[in-house]
């Protein structure tokens, strides 16, 4: 019951950014207190025990990962394009639905052997959690848990992920 909430609080938005792209968007989800609510109730129901950080991706997975590390006890851990982070970061780059994307992490922002929930807001060819996986890899941090909204199931992410060795993931809808 919840879940049909949330599906029906994104919206299909066809031909965006590019034509033949239906998006689908988020912003009707986080502007009704009660989806919004029990979107990051649901995320926190899907973690497992033990979580020491939760790492949220820019921009969108920010706005959930940020609320489950709260609600969680957990620190919240950024994962940024590049040219956004003061510090020095580890820097992985990997091909996406729209293009070609680098993503950056402060490679001190989380210690080895940290117990780590990635949170984000849609899981489409799965190359952001891919590579914020060999982000987290390289600092020799656990990925224990992937939390997604949504997943956009016909392009492929969950089998890219399995076939990278993440098979803990759950998406809402
Ligand atoms: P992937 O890397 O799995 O191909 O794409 C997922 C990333 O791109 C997520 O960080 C997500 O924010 C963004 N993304 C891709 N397609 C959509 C979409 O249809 N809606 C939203 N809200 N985000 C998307």
């Amino acid at each position: 019951m919840n879940r049909d909430l949330i599906a029906k609080l994104i919206y299909d938005v066809p031909d965006f950014p590019k034509p033949g792209v239906v998006f689908k968007d988020i912003t009707p989800l986080l502007g009704s207190p009660e989806g919004f609510r029990l979107t990051v109730d649901e995320l926190v129901a899907s973690a497992p025990e033990g979580i020491d950080v939760v790492v949220g991706m820019e921009a969108r997975g920010f706005i959930f990962a940020a609320p489950v590390a709260l609600a969680l006890g957990a620190g919240f851990v950024p994962v940024r394009k590049p040219g956004k982070l003061p510090g020095e970061v580890l820097s992985h780059s990997f091909e996406l639905e729209y293009g070609s994307e680098t993503l950056t992490i402060h490679r001190d922002a989380i210690r080895p052997g940290a117990r780590v929930l990635v949170v984000d807001d849609v899981l489409a060819t799965g190359g952001t959690v891919g590579a914020t996986a060999e982000l987290l890899s390289a600092m020799g941090a656990e990925l224990v848990h992937v939390s997604v909204v949504m997943e956009l199931g016909f392009l492929g992410g969950r089998e890219r992920l399995s076939a990278a060795g993440i098979d803990n993931c759950t998406a809402l809808v």
